[in-house]
């Protein structure tokens, strides 16, 4: 089956690598260095053996693709992309990208608002969530170095590293069976005063769970303590969070206006490609932590450069340019980009229930998001964890056109009967399914899904 679309990709594409060769001729002709020329034959040679290695990937643009955090960007955005990397603006200092850096104020503005964050903030995009948080834990560090920082056992594993990187103490705070941060916990480090700073997760990576953000705020009050906010998946949630979400997860994202700081990353949920996240904080007094002198890059404008206010130098324009054409599109409403989130949410729903009904698959937990975690219904975690991985290589096989694809989640015996499951604990841990149905086409798509993966597990557990 072809993608069916109303957009002509290809012709978008003719456009924009028209326009910019326009745009070059303007300036005059000169002619290109021996260097650099090459044979026409031989670049179309090459480009036929690079689209042909890439056969080497799971099809991550399609629906049939229900594993990993990854699907491929809106057309969009790589129209965009490529018409601005032509011209290859760094949006490190205004001077090597005037028209960039506004578009990346534009955004910063919009992505700032729909977090209800005050006129005044400061952010900027980065190059994925990692670098994101690092700034922000960075940030945390400045403001209290001798304090610790807490986030949640199943935080990424990115606040533990950075944490390390960073030379700051992190504390791990257990979760509830729901897969949020135990408030209880929370509070028992709070009360030793060592904590600086805690790290709140709106969506979890493996769970999509969603940390009880409006109390955390509350405590953090409470005890002298900054609230970081992960939503590095999460963050464009909020957008049909008063709608379309649980009303409880929906407070939680309410809150987000009262953090500290805020991490989302625009090619999680954002339709961009890899090279796309950001970071926003509330106080922009913490700029004084950023200042640094560059004897060679800030020249036309006393604006701020973002170069000043950012740990990475060299930063792609383009990056921003793809999220500004994207969000002129997808504006950040629930009718704009929302409403590619609403069917996500519907299809983990959907799929959620079929598993409740199922009489060879249950669903691990209730989704909040769209990530949706299951398992085949066996008596031992042994058996759980051969027979999950065996669902995931045996759905993944046959002719493409049959084949879907899941991921695997790994939980400890501890976590299973927290939840209700009683299997027999003969291993340490165990494999359990997992699928995130973050395109919308994942809605129409369950049923499919579903069907197919249970039939597997009949034959297995038979
Ligand atoms: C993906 C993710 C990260 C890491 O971001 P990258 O863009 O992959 O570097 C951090 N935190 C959460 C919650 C994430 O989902």
């Amino acid at each position: 089956m072809t993608q069916i679309d109303n957009l002509n990709f290809p012709e978008l594409l003719t456009q924009v690598v028209g326009a910019i060769e326009n745009l070059k001729s303007s300036y005059g002709e000169f002619a290109t260095h021996p260097s650099m020329k090459s044979d026409q034959a031989k670049v179309s040679a090459v480009l036929e053996e690079l689209t042909d290695r890439l056969e080497n990937n799971f099809p991550y643009f399609h629906p049939s693709y229900a594993a990993q955090m990854l699907k491929a960007p809106h057309p969009v955005a790589v129209a965009a992309y490529l018409a601005t990397m032509m011209l290859n603006p760094n949006n490190h200092s205004i001077d090597s990208s005037p028209a960039t850096t506004q578009m990346e104020r534009d955004v910063l503005k919009q992505i700032a608002a729909m977090f209800g964050y005050p006129e005044e903030f400061l952010g900027h995009l980065t190059s994925s969530g990692t670098t994101a948080n690092l700034e922000a834990l960075w940030i945390a560090r400045e403001l209290q170095p001798t304090k610790k920082i807490a986030h949640s056992a199943d935080a990424h594993y990115t606040h533990a590293r950075m944490s390390e990187v960073l030379g700051t103490t992190n504390v791990s705070i257990a979760t509830e069976s729901d897969g949020r941060m135990s408030l209880d916990e929370l509070e028992k480090e709070l009360k030793t005063g060592e904590i600086g700073t805690i790290v709140a997760t709106l969506g979890t990576t493996g769970l999509g769970a969603v940390d009880p953000l409006a109390e955390i705020i509350e405590l953090a009050k409470k005890y002298g303590a900054r609230v970081h906010v992960d939503t590095a998946y999460g963050g464009f949630f909020k957008l049909i969070a008063d709608n379309h979400l649980a009303p409880e997860t929906a407070r939680h994202f309410a809150a987000l206006k009262d953090a500290d700081s805020i991490v989302v990353d625009p090619h999680k949920h954002g339709l961009q490609p890899y090279g796309s996240g950001a970071v926003f904080f509330r106080d922009i007094s913490i700029g004084k932590f950023y200042k640094h002198d560059s004897p060679y890059t800030y020249f036309i404008s006393d604006d701020v450069h973002f170069g000043e206010i950012q740990l990475e130098c060299s930063r792609a324009g383009a990056s921003a340019a793809a999220i500004w054409a994207t969000l002129k599109v997808f504006p950040l409403t629930e009718q704009g980009l929302g409403s590619a989130l609403i069917p996500t949410v519907n299809a983990a729903k959907n799929w959620h229930k079929l598993l409740l009904d199922s009489d060879s698959l249950m669903p691990y937990q209730k989704p909040e998001l769209d990530i949706l975690t299951y398992l085949p219904r066996v008596d031992s975690l042994t058996k759980l964890d051969e027979i999950s991985h065996e669902i995931l290589v045996q759905a993944g096989s046959g002719s493409k056109a049959q084949q879907i694809h899941l991921a695997t989640y790994i939980v400890k015996p501890e976590a299973l009967q927290a939840r209700g499951f009683k299997l027999n604990a003969d291993a340490k841990n165990a494999r359990i399914l997992r699928s995130v149905l973050m395109k919308p086409e994942h809605e129409t798509w369950v049923p499919a899904l579903h069907n197919k993966v249970q039939e597997i597990a009949r034959q297995l557990i038979r």
